[in-house]
């Protein structure tokens, strides 16, 4: 049985002041919703004050980036050993870091890599772009962006069926106001557990969690949600609207805790 999971990226949103304003709106409501694990993921600097008002909650804590180096001469970066202290998760590979800041797949390795060291939970983004996906090239993209992040990986060592989760973003589909289709994104899910049972072995592969991203709202999550092997949603723009976030939450839990 894997545990649905929604995670709200803020990407480069809110201040501190409209971060604890935003968790103080859905803190209650969102702590109270059960069978689904719950995670924001609010700007760095919003991080420590998240984490006190999280205290006692259900609600989890992840940050959107890290560099891969523990500590050294790294000019305005942030590392997972700091990380550690103060959230669970972290998202790596989103594709905003890969195509606005040139994270390249050996990047994401190392960064998946040092995550796990630390003792931080990966949510590693994939996602193929729309010339990719137009000419065909979805299948080979992720599957390389998967084997890439993963390489050198061993599942025994870190147990990382436990600790990552993967989220499948068509890169056309973030921010965009249009989503993959339900199925589309159940097939590409399908194909990702699939690669990580080559990569590892079935039994991983079927207890990994893998989310779909991409133009997620309340009004389209069901689409996803219902399909089974869609494990939940890394949300964007809909995580910033208090009641857009806790139906996306609420939808997740209602679908889910329905027998197949
Ligand atoms: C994201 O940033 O991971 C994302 C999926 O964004 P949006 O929901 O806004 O498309």
């Amino acid at each position: 049985m894997r545990v649905p999971f929604v995670a709200g990226n803020w990407k480069m949103n809110t201040t501190v002041t409209e971060a604890e304003e935003l968790v103080y709106d859905i803190l209650d409501t969102l702590d109270r919703i059960k069978g689904v694990e719950k995670v924001l993921c609010p700007p760095f600097v919003s991080l420590a004050a998240i984490n006190m008002m999280l205290q006692g909650s259900s609600i989890k804590l992840g940050a959107q980036n890290m560099h891969f180096e523990i500590k050294g001469a790294y000019t305005g970066e942030i590392s997972s050993l700091m990380l550690r202290e103060l959230c669970e998760f972290v998202i790596l590979g989103h594709s905003e870091r890969r195509w606005y800041f040139g994270e390249t797949g050996e990047m994401v390795n190392k960064k998946v890599k040092a995550a796990l060291n630390q003792g931080l939970k990966p949510i590693l983004c994939v996602g193929e772009r729309l010339e990719e996906n137009e000419t065909g090239r979805t299948e080979e993209v992720v599957r390389e962006q998967v084997t890439t992040a993963l390489n050198g990986i061993k599942p025994t060592v870190l147990s990382v069926a436990k600790n990552l989760v993967v989220a499948y973003e068509p890169v056309w589909a973030i921010g965009a106001g249009k989503a993959a289709s339900g199925k589309q994104a159940a097939a590409t899910i399908k194909l990702i557990r699939s690669i990580l049972a080559e990569l590892w072995n079935k039994d991983i592969a079927q207890s990994l969690r893998i989310l779909y991203g991409g133009s997620v709202t309340s009004n389209n999550i069901v689409e996803f949600i219902s399909q089974p092997e869609i494990d939940g949603a890394l949300v964007g723009g809909a995580s910033l609207k208090a009641e857009e976030f806790l139906s996306i939450v609420n939808q997740t839990a209602e679908i889910k805790e329905k027998p197949v």
